[in-house]
């Protein structure tokens, strides 16, 4: 077990309603810390007050993004206990992450004891109103104050926890999404399978363009031939065509999602033809003119299953199905959100308990 120092908050911070939590507005009121140093390695764990971590102007991160994060999230089930989604995936990403920008690596297994341990203390921040739930964020920066251009060898690792609501406060609802044909957000053999804040830096202007137009994200394809759809938003992205369900292969352009991966084994289980395969814009316009275009949507941890009612092109727009949430949406939502909240049976040890 990992040696964790307390240093409690004097005052604790009043807690907001369900009602109106969002996503990532509010923090609770302790974090976790760790230091990385080659000589040391990663040592002073501790859990303190949530506030500034005292970086110096000249902190590699700051200058070369030399920064990785990961989300999870925690649930308050009908039985009142703390239930963590697939968390030993979550701890594992985040290292791999890490690894791809040559950064200190936190081992899962610290990665998860150190998550764990801070949700216990903060844990009457789970909020437990239906669709809510406590979301992790572990971050990796590099913490070096060094101008040259290489992996820096000092880092931190932090822990922030935030109460989040419901997307689906209003009932389900879709989204309408732009296809963007010019900006691009990771090109083969970059940091796409990372998740690295530079990606996230990538994708904000092409954000803000399909704002303007009426969108509300923006759909990716690939960066060297503008043909293949990858993800949407910041999201993985799923098509349903007739009866075939498609997702592209990951290549390393686009995040392997742990929601992308939970649902694949969902539709499995359920005996539905499943193809983890490219597919062309091209492909997909042919199909909404068949009429066979019945279903498109995004997974993630954030939205679990984010509907898409259109898609916008430089000619028009394609609406999909009627342009309501789809079946298999619907269906998957209901069944990963039980799961998570405990009203499913958890099939596949997904979920795990924090006591
Ligand atoms: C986090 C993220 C996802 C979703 O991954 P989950 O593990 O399902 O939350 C998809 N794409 C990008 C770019 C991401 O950063």
């Amino acid at each position: 077990m990992l040696p964790i120092e307390v240093q409690r908050a004097a005052t604790l911070k009043p807690k907001p309603s369900s009602e109106g939590l969002g996503f990532g507005k509010y923090f609770t009121d302790h974090m976790f810390r760790m230091d990385y140093s080659p000589e040391r390695g990663w040592h002073q764990a501790r859990i303190l007050p949530h506030g500034p971590l005292g970086l110096d102007p000249g902190a590699a991160v700051l200058h070369y993004a030399q920064a990785v994060f990961d989300g999870s999230k925690i649930f308050r089930g009908k039985d009142g206990q703390l239930r963590a989604f697939r968390i030993d995936d979550h701890c594992k990403r985040l290292a791999a992450s890490a690894d791809r920008l040559a950064m200190a690596v936190v081992p899962p297994e610290v990665a998860r004891e150190a998550i764990e341990a801070l949700v216990k203390l903060e844990a009457d921040w789970v909020p437990n109103a239906p669709g809510t739930s406590l979301y992790v964020r572990p971050v990796v920066i590099a913490s070096e104050a060094f101008l040259g251009v290489r992996p820096a060898d000092k880092y931190i690792f932090f822990v922030i926890l935030s109460p989040v609501g419901s997307y689906f406060a209003g009932g389900a609802e879709t989204v309408r999404i732009w296809v963007e044909q010019e900006h691009t957000r990771a090109a083969p053999g970059g940091l796409g399978g990372a998740k690295a804040a530079a990606n996230y830096a990538a994708g904000l202007k092409a954000s803000v363009e399909a704002k303007k137009r009426g969108y509300a994200q923006v759909l990716w394809l690939d960066a060297l031939e503008h043909q293949y759809i990858e993800e949407v938003g910041t999201m993985n992205l799923f098509v349903r065509i007739g009866d075939e369900i498609i997702t592209p292969p990951l290549d390393g352009t686009f995040l392997p999602g742990i929601t992308r991966e939970s649902v694949l084994t969902l539709l499995r289980d359920w005996g539905m033809k499943v193809s983890e395969r490219k597919l062309a814009i091209s492909e997909l316009r042919e199909a909404h003119k068949k009429g066979e275009l019945r279903e498109v949507f995004g997974t993630g941890t954030a939205a679990v299953i984010s509907p898409v009612g259109g898609l916008g092109f430089q000619d028009g727009e394609l609406r999909i199905g009627d342009g309501k949430v789809g079946e298999v949406s619907q269906r998957l939502y209901e069944t990963v959100t039980g799961i998570q909240n405990g009203t499913l049976p958890d099939r596949h040890g997904w979920m795990s308990l924090i006591k």
